[in-house]
């Protein structure tokens, strides 16, 4: 197995260089030269084992170039009850007949992020001692809200490394921000900009790939990579938990081995859906994939189109994780469906960032609409949403989350599936507690993030994560705000290099 770029074919990289690497120096995004199969007996047998055990029996499809002792080593110290709260890593609650919530959020930060970043840096660490590369790695995250504390919370002190995180000054949530800001470590950078998450995340991107900041690290012994879901040891990591989520059903009998679920995921970057997408064609029988996305619905517009174009207006909505107009994996998913064509992927991705729009092949169109179905809510629906879960299932979901039942809501109505239903919870409602209240009707306003977490806990009797309520006596480290154009500035300092 080897990786390719998907702005290059010719590009040929290991797994370890790909991950250490995060980006392709042609702008692309580093593939797997082929997906992997899975038997169904295979997935049965996953089925018997630890959470750590299914992640190494993924792994081993695709980082062919680790060895069995290097992918122990990293999925023993991820994937334990130190750093998760339940030991199956995941949890997968009954919503009603046939529709399951898999619970994402029970790692240290809360979000699903948390099941890619507590094993990155080990995946990292791992690859870039396997290239023999003596560099510091210097990992630049751009931010919506979740990512950044995940990273912060799984590089920070790893030596060798040395993290910096972008976030949109006025896009996450209270508790993000805190969580944030209050970040611990000697290795740890934190920065708002003044911008939305794309600004942030075009910012890194620029800054990835300019040569001269490269050459002006290397001659400080030191070299980028990337913890945003652009990175392969972002994403393979994602596909494990669907894998073992189908392989749990079986093992539960709530379905038969065989059998197709639908899976349905709160999208931004298409990083989360894309795993899916992976595992799907591994050999996890899924039948739709349902793409749910807020009020920035660029990626509703496009999988019922053809057509991407993110020339609209942003929306900074509840479900800020989601407020995304370009969706960076989307990339990998289209070079797989245009038929590996580089060239193809150059030309749809010059226009976007040319033009901000471009339309894809009548035969691609076909296959998206065979793969997904895609809607949108809005903040009234999705509140609405939250609501109606609340009181017909005693059953508390985040504002993200909510987005995709909604979503699927509406997908049952308008096709009559009852094909039974994995439904990806992506956070802890207590990330969004100030909304969720507001969805039930309790929200009083001038509340702060710690008060309005005892009245959550009143209303939803669920635990509060022990992680969230440490904050409120951690003092703040990390104040500063930048223009977009002045990220490059603030890299530098944080690395004394000039
Ligand atoms: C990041 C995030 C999403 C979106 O996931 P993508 O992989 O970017 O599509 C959804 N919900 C929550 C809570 C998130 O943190």
């Amino acid at each position: 197995m080897f990786y390719k770029s998907t702005r290059n074919s010719d590009v040929k990289v290991s797994s370890a260089q790909a991950i250490a690497q995060g980006i392709s120096k042609d702008g692309g995004l580093f593939v797997p030269s082929e997906i992997p199969s899975l038997t169904l007996e295979e997935i049965k047998e996953i089925g018997s084992m630890s959470y750590a055990d299914r992640a190494a029996a993924v792994f081993s499809k695709y980082l062919t170039d680790f060895t069995e002792a290097e992918l122990r080593y990293c999925v023993d110290n991820a994937y334990s009850t130190k750093n998760f709260d339940t030991e199956s890593i995941t949890e997968i609650a009954h919503l009603f007949d046939g529709t399951y919530m898999l619970e994402l959020w029970h790692g240290p930060t809360c979000a699903f992020k948390d099941m890619a970043l507590q094993i990155l840096p080990y995946l990292l660490t791992t690859s870039a001692k396997k290239i023999n590369l003596d560099k510091k790695i210097v990992i630049l995250v751009a931010t919506s809200g979740d990512t950044g504390k995940a990273a912060l919370e799984g590089f920070k002190d790893v030596p060798g490394t040395s993290i910096m995180v972008f976030y949109p000054e006025d896009g996450v949530s209270a508790m993000q921000k805190k969580q944030m800001t209050t970040q611990e470590g000697e290795n740890v950078g934190v920065c708002a900009i003044k911008g939305n998450f794309d600004d942030a995340q075009n910012g890194v991107k620029r800054i990835f790939t300019d040569a001269d900041i490269a050459k002006k690290l290397n001659d400080n012994g030191m070299m980028f990579s990337s913890a945003n879901s652009i990175n392969w040891g972002r994403l393979a990591p994602q596909i494990i938990y669907y894998v073992s989520t189908y392989a749990q059903l079986v093992a539960d009998n709530e379905i038969a081995l065989g059998d197709k679920i639908n899976v349905v995921v709160p999208t931004g970057n298409f990083g989360n859906i894309l795993a899916a997408y992976y595992a799907k064609h591994m050999g996890v029988p899924v039948n739709k994939l349902i793409c749910a996305s807020n009020s920035n619905n660029v990626l509703t517009d496009f999988l019922t189109t053809g057509i991407y174009d993110r020339n609209r207006k942003f929306y900074t909505t509840i479900s800020p994780s989601m407020d995304i107009l370009i969706s960076s994996n989307l990339e990998r998913l289209l070079y797989h469906l245009c038929g590996e064509n580089d060239a193809t992927i150059r030309e749809w991705f010059g226009k976007l960032a040319t033009e901000g729009k471009y339309e894809v092949s009548e035969e691609v169109k076909k296959m998206l609409a065979d793969e997904f179905y895609a809607g949108c809510c809005d903040d009234e629906a999705t509140k609405t949403c939250i609501k109606e879960i609340y009181e017909k299932y005693s059953y508390t979901c985040d504002t993200h989350t909510a987005v995709a039942v909604k979503v699927y809501e509406d997908y049952v109505k308008a096709t009559g599936d009852k094909t039974r239903t994995v439904i990806a919870s992506t956070a802890s409602p207590y990330k969004f507690s100030g909304s969720v209240l507001e969805a039930l009707g309790e929200h009083k306003a001038s509340l702060d993030e710690f008060t309005l977490v005892d009245k959550l806990a009143d209303a939803s009797k669920l635990p509060v994560p022990a992680s969230l309520s440490a904050l409120k006596d951690k003092e703040i480290r990390f104040s500063e705000s930048v223009e977009k154009a002045d990220m490059d500035a603030y890299v530098f300092k944080t690395l004394s290099i000039n």
